[in-house]
């Protein structure tokens, strides 16, 4: 198996183009993922004569893509930004979580099935970092992956609260989720976790976030892992809190995609290392 096959291919081929193959992460743009190298790493690691690829999806079109998907081979699509609803909205048998999240981000083909391994990949990577169940988590933001954070962690017992640019998105979000959770400012005083769920260092904005008020053993945790490190990640450190970036998710959901379609344990510690 050739590693490069998954790197050539990401460089934004339209899935129209797409060449056989087993799995593959659709988005748009595509170019910049890092999932091509890590499930190779996985099946390299594991022994499996497999390959995954990258395509530019344009929102609208995943059903389309994933029926031509199918008569190329492919077994299994995660996706990203920002093709998460509308993977579900092609989904015919979503699960619960991704259902009530509103979101997926791994569809099987034969049957159209889907999952959000997003949230639980998440609640996975703090398995070390010291935050107890019942503490107190600040999540900023209220899109597509924020849901299914918010979710997770309700889930798991935490007690949230959540800032959002836009108050009333951040209602609905809590409504539709059917989660208990305080709407609050950026104000991380208490909170044991600090969580960007939110785009704002990738479009050049700022979040209010008062580091002076952060307890000083609380974790900043970013799930955006470029530029190295965040603006949000240097100005949790410049405070002198702990810092995670987003490539231990990426590894952890990528490990509980692969674990769900093929069904046998994935080999984390080589898809994270495939990542640094
Ligand atoms: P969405 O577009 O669905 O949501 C964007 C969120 O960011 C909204 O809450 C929005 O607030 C907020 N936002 C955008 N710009 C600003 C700004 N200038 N100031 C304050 N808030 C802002 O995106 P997603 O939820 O899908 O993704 C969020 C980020 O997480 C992305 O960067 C994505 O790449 C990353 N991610 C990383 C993963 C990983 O594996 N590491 C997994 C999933 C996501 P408002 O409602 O006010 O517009």
């Amino acid at each position: 198996m050739d590693i490069q096959e998954g790197y050539a291919l990401s460089e934004q081929v339209h899935w129209r183009d797409a060449r056989n193959g087993d799995y593959a992460v659709i988005g748009d743009p595509i170019g910049h993922s890092l999932s091509p190298v890590m499930h190779q790493a996985a099946y390299q690691t594991l022994g499996l004569e497999l390959t995954y690829n990258a395509y530019r999806v344009p929102l609208g079109e995943v059903a389309l893509a994933c029926t031509h998907f199918r008569h190329l081979g492919y077994k299994g699509i995660n996706v990203t930004v920002p093709l998460k609803e509308d993977a579900l909205a092609a989904s015919r048998a979503p699960d619960e979580f991704s259902r009530l999240v509103g979101a997926a981000n791994t569809l099987r083909l034969q049957d159209m099935a889907c999952t959000n391994t997003d949230g639980p990949g998440f609640i996975e990577t703090l398995k070390g970092l010291g935050i107890d169940k019942g503490a107190q988590v600040l999540l900023l933001g209220a899109g597509g992956s924020a849901r299914g954070i918010a979710r997770a962690l309700f889930e798991a017992g935490y007690k949230l609260c959540i800032y959002n640019r836009t108050p009333e998105r951040a209602e609905r979000m809590v409504r539709e989720l059917q989660i208990e959770a305080e709407l609050c400012g950026a104000n991380p005083s208490g909170a044991s976790l600090i969580v960007n769920a939110t785009s704002a260092g990738l479009l050049g904005g700022d979040l209010p976030v008062q580091w002076e008020r952060a307890e000083p053993d609380a974790v900043a945790y970013d799930l955006v892992y470029k530029p190295e490190p965040t603006p949000f990640l240097k100005a949790a450190s410049a405070h002198g809190l702990r810092t995670v970036d987003g490539k231990p998710l990426l590894a952890a959901q990528g490990a509980l995609s692969l674990e769900w379609w093929l069904g046998i344990p994935a080999p984390r510690d080589a898809m994270l290392a495939s990542l640094r």
